[in-house]
C-alpha cells in the first residue's frame, strides 16, 4: 500500500491562519509583531529563501524589516546592525540569512543576535536550552517536523528514531526533539558504519543529508514514517529530497514530498518563533 503523504502545505496553512488570529489579537494589544531578516550579498538562493520569508510574514500580519547588504560588508558592520535591531523595539526577531560570506564569521555573528531575539533558535544558548529542555525558540525545520508528527497524531514515545544528518541546524536539534518526545535516537552521518542496516532498523526515520534521493527503499523498514529534510536540484534541474520517493512510497507508512513537505513547515516555525518573541516583550 502507498504511504500517506505528510502534506506540509496544508499543515501550514491551517498554523498561519491560527497565527494570524494571534497576531490580531497581540495589535489590539498594542504589539505589532516584527521579524528583521539580514541578507548578505547576492546568493539567488538565499534571495528567495528571503523574498518568501517576508510574504509570509505579510500573510499573518507580522511586520517585516529586510536589510540587504553587499557583498563586501565588514563583519563590523553587520555586528553594528545586530545591535542596532537587538535594541529597536519593533524588532521582536531577528534572522540572519545564511550563509554569510567567507570573510564574516557566522559564529561570531549568530552570537551577537540577543537571544530573546533569536528567530531562527541558532544562537548557543538557544542550542543549550533544547539540550537541557527548557527552550524558548526551537530551530525551524525540527520544530517543523515535530508540528507534522503531531498532526498525523504519530506517536515517537518508545519508537526506534534514526536521522541520518548532524548538522546544528538539522540533525542534531532534530535528534533532541525526538529524544525529548520520548523516542530511542540513533544519530548517524558520514562515518556511520553499516548506514542502511541502522536506518533499517528505523520507526521513524529522518533524511537530513544534502544526498539527492540516497535513501531508497533498501534503507527502509515496511511501515516506517519517513521524513524528508534534503534539497537537493536532480540532475534535470528538479527540486528533489534525501529520500528516493518513487522507491520508497510503497514501502513506507507515512512520507513528506519534497517539495510540499518539510519546507514549508521551516518557514511557519519561523513565524511561529516571532510571535513567540514578540510574546516575551
Ligand atoms: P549539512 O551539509 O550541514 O549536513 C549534512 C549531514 O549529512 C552531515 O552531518 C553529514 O555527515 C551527513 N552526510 C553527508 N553525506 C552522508 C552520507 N553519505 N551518509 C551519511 N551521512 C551523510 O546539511 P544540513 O543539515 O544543513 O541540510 C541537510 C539537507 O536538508 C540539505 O539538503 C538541505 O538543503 C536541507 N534543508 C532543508 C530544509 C527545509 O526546510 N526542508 C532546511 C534546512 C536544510 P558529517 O557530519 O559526517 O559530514
Amino acid at each position: 500500500m502507498a504511504a500517506i503523504l505528510l502534506n506540509g502545505n496544508d499543515l501550514a496553512r491551517r498554523l498561519k491562519l491560527k497565527m494570524k488570529q494571534e497576531v490580531d489579537a497581540m495589535k489590539a494589544n498594542g504589539i505589532l509583531p516584527g521579524l528583521a531578516v539580514v541578507i548578505v550579498g547576492n546568493n539567488p538562493a538565499s534571495r528567495s529563501y528571503v523574498t518568501m520569508k517576508e510574504r509570509d510574514c505579510g500573510e499573518v500580519g507580522i511586520r517585516s524589516f529586510e536589510y540587504a547588504l553587499p557583498e563586501e560588508t565588514a563583519e563590523v558592520d553587520l555586528l553594528g546592525l545586530i545591535d542596532q535591531l537587538n535594541a529597536d523595539p519593533n524588532v521582536h526577531g531577528i534572522l540572519i540569512q545564511l550563509p554569510v560570506p567567507a570573510h564574516i564569521s557566522e559564529a561570531r555573528v549568530l552570537e551577537r543576535i540577543n537571544p530573546d531575539k533569536d528567530a531562527d533558535a541558532f544562537h548557543p544558548q538557544s542550542a543549550g536550552r533544547i539540550l537541557i529542555g527548557n527552550q524558548t525558540f526551537l530551530p525551524c525545520t525540527p520544530a517543523g517536523v515535530m508540528e507534522m508528527l503531531k498532526d498525523a497524531g504519530i506517536e515517537v514515545a518508545g519508537k526506534d528514531c534514526v536521522v541520518v544528518g548532524r548538522s546544528n541546524i538539522v540533525g542534531k536539534p532534530m535528534a533532541l526533539l525526538l529524544l525529548q518526545a520520548n523516542g530511542t535516537v540513533t544519530v548517524c552521518h558520514s562515518k556511520t558504519k553499516n548506514l542502511k542496516e541502522v536506518c533499517a532498523r528505523a520507526d521513524i526515520l529522518v533524511a537530513a543529508i544534502g544526498r539527492a534521493k540516497m535513501i531508497d527503499a533498501s534503507y527502509v523498514k515496511e511501515g516506517a514514517v519517513v521524513i524528508d529534510v534534503g534539497i537537493n536540484r536532480d540532475e534535470n534541474g528538479k527540486m528533489v529530497g534525501d529520500v528516493d520517493f518513487d522507491s520508497v512510497v510503497g514501502k513506507a507508512s507515512f512520507l513528506t514530498p519534497v517539495p510540499g513537505g518539510v519546507g514549508p513547515m521551516t518557514r511557519a516555525m519561523l513565524l511561529a518563533n516571532t510571535l513567540k518573541a514578540a510574546g516575551l516583550v
